[in-house]
Order: structure tokens, then sequence, then C-alpha cells
């Protein structure tokens, strides 16, 4: 039975093709969603300007229902309709913690240079355009090609529980700083986004991969900074990485869904695999709803998933 108070959802950007390390966490997110009565919502991620490729939405949709994956609404593309961003970044703007920030990429990383910082998406920005005081902005300095926006972000350290990693904290101002809210291209950023449609679509249930695990305080800081709220509670699981302890990637040889849906490898046997990697069962073949019946969070290693080629030659049968 699904009960209206808990939603999640299924967040792919198209920025590429589905991999395995992406299965592991729609899958999971899934399983969680329909054993505990979440509504799912499937959001299509694509702000990412150059970096979203044409037709990749519609292979995603397409692969996790190969998967056996299904949701209770959408696909919504965020692209559509920019105005509920707009309307953010105009109330944080009338607010004064954002402004225009014109640096480059190259400023940015000479900077870091001397005091390296950042994360593994966002180097630590230095501070450069940074107004003394703040400076409210007209609407029509907001989503502007060529002028990226940042915001003010306020010291100290950001605590939260996480429903898998448990307690974390971070210090936003000193690991990242004032980050993005809006881009070069004139379009939201991603910290911006997902809290603007998280928050706009009662999302309070966010399952998703370790990576973003620094991105939740920056995205706890919006909230608040929007009035925006309750928080929503947040599941972040580990990688899945390369035999080299690397992110998922094409030097790990070919780990797209597609990839082995175009080989004639059952769903099934992908299924299988993740199970595996979610602590489950040895490799067998199994459904989407058999893989439901049988998950438990608690089962879910801790350490990160390492796909190894192995892996590979089962699924391809060549075991
Ligand atoms: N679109 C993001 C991704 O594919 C997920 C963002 C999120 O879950 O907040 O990695």
């Amino acid at each position: 039975m699904s009960s209206p108070q808990f939603r999640s959802r299924l967040a792919p950007s198209p920025t590429g093709a589905l991999h395995l390390g992406n299965a592991r966490t729609f899958l999971v997110n899934w399983a969680l969603a329909r054993q505990r009565g979440w509504q799912i919502m499937l959001r299509i991620e694509d702000l990412d300007g150059p970096r979203v490729k044409p037709g990749a939405a519609e292979e995603s949709i397409e692969i996790l229902q190969w998967l056996g994956l299904d949701w209770d609404e959408g696909p919504t593309y965020q692209l559509a309709d920019l105005t509920p961003y707009q309307a953010a970044l105009y109330q944080l703007a009338s607010q004064g913690d954002i402004y225009s920030c014109t640096c480059t990429r190259k400023e940015i990383e000479a900077a870091s240079l001397s005091a390296p910082h950042g994360d593994e998406h966002e180097l630590r920005y230095p501070g450069t355009c940074r107004p003394s005081q703040p400076v409210p902005l007209a609407a029509e300095q907001l989503l502007n090609k060529g002028t990226a926006l940042r915001l003010r972000v306020p010291q100290g350290v950001v605590k939260f529980v996480d429903q898998f990693a448990g307690e974390q904290s971070l210090d936003v101002d000193e690991s990242v700083g004032d980050f993005l809210v809006a881009t070069k291209l004139g379009l939201p950023g991603y910290q911006l986004a997902v809290v603007v449609d998280d928050a706009r679509q009662a999302i309070d249930q966010v399952v998703r991969s370790d990576d973003l695990l620094s991105s939740t305080p920056r995205q706890m800081i919006l909230y608040e900074k929007l009035g925006l709220g309750p928080l929503p509670q947040y599941t972040h699981l580990p990688l899945v990485v390369g035999e080299d302890g690397r992110r998922l990637a094409k030097r790990h040889g070919d780990s797209r869904l597609s990839y082995f849906r175009e080989l004639g490898v059952p769903p099934d046997r992908i299924i299988g695999l993740l199970a595996e990697w979610c602590g489950l069962s040895d490799r067998q073949p199994m459904t989407a709803k058999g893989f439901l019946q049988l998950f438990e969070l608690q089962c879910l290693p801790f350490e990160q998933v390492v796909y190894t080629s192995s892996d590979e030659a089962w699924l391809l049968g060549n075991d």
C-alpha cells in the first residue's frame, strides 16, 4: 500500500548511458520504496548543458523498464520549465544571498593550487567575486549566459544523520566555499535544482550513491536559505568502482546496461549480480520482483563494490 506522505525519486542524469553502478542505486531505491510503501517519481535531471546526450533520457527510461522497475509519477524533465528555479534564485537574490561570478575554471584552479580543498565535483571557490556586503541582484541578472551565480555560504559545520552512512558533518565553507547555484550557461546549478525539485515534488526520501554525500550539506543550506522543509531523509549508498578502486567509467570496459542488453544478456542476470553486490545471495539470476522479496538494507555492505572481470564474464555467460 502506498502512503502519500513518503515520496522518493529516481533521478537519472542523461549525460551518458546508465551503467551497473547507477542500476544498483536505482534498484535499491526502488526496492526500498516498494517495500515501505513510498511513492516513486521519475525525474530526468537534464540541466547539465553540453554533457546531456541526445536520446540518453529515453534510453534510461527504457532500460529501467527493461530491468523491471516502475514508478508512480513522471517522467518530469527539469529543462521543460525553468520558472521554479528562477523563482528560487529571485528569492535568494532579494535576500542578498547570491552574487554574480565571472571567474574562469582556470582562475579557480590556480587559486586552489595554493589552498587545495573542494570535492571531486567542485573545486573550492576562493571568493574572488564575493562582494564584501550582500548586494541584491535584479531579476534580469539571474540565469544569464556568461555569468555564474554563487551562494554566500555561512561558516560552520553542517551535521546530519544518513540512514545508511550514519552521522555526517561537513564545513561547506572550508570544503567548497561559495558554491554554484547557476552556471555560465544561464542554467540552474545541480544543487539548487535538486533542492527546488525535491521540495516542490514533496520528496522526503532521497536515496543515491555516496559520491553525493558531500553535496547534502550544501543542499541543506539551500533548504534553510529558501525557507523550505522539512528536510528529506537521506540514504547514501557506497559507489561501485572498478578493480583500480576508481569510480565505474569507460576505462573499466563497457559496463553500460545497453551494451549487455544488445548482447542478449537477460535482465535477470544483471539483477542477479546487483543482488550479490547488495549482500543478498551468490550470483543467481533473479527478477526485480525476486530482488524485492529478498532485499534488506542491513545486508548491504558498507564497503565500495568492486566490478571485476569475473563479474563481466558471468554476465556474458562465459563463466
Ligand atoms: N542526477 C544525479 C545522478 O544521476 C542524482 C542526483 C540526486 O540523486 O540528487 O547522479
